[in-house]
């Protein structure tokens, strides 16, 4: 394997264990401390993760997306692994949980008309 290689992959690993850190700082601001979706089969508060609203290669040119609390929600494995197999669900998931985050967008993109 060549050195350039693991360069990369690590730069992307620090940047994902830096957008982690500074979700988990978030959402314990915000006191939400257990799995968001809570879909049949949930582990509520065990093995939590950040989903995403996006793929994560969709954030390379948007960093700062990966540590956004509207681009992302809290869920254990067994909600993530359900969501991140239909973007259709993750997106009315989102729609649901996150309402600011589409609202923001679409005043953003009728203040410029
Ligand atoms: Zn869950």
């Amino acid at each position: 394997m060549k050195s350039g290689y693991l360069k990369r992959v690590g730069k992307i690993g620090r940047r994902n264990l830096e957008a982690n850190k500074r979700l988990k700082e978030l959402y314990e601001e915000k006191d939400i401390r257990q799995c968001e979706l809570r879909f049949h089969g949930c582990m509520v508060n065990n093995y939590l993760t950040f989903a995403h609203k996006k793929k994560r290669v969709e954030y390379l040119s948007n960093p700062d997306g990966l540590s956004d609390f509207n681009e992302t929600i809290l869920a254990c494995v067994h909600c993530h692994d359900k969501i991140e197999v239909s973007r259709k669900l993750t997106q009315s998931m989102f729609e649901i949980l996150r309402p600011n985050g589409f609202s923001n967008q679409e005043k953003s993109e009728s203040d410029e008309r």
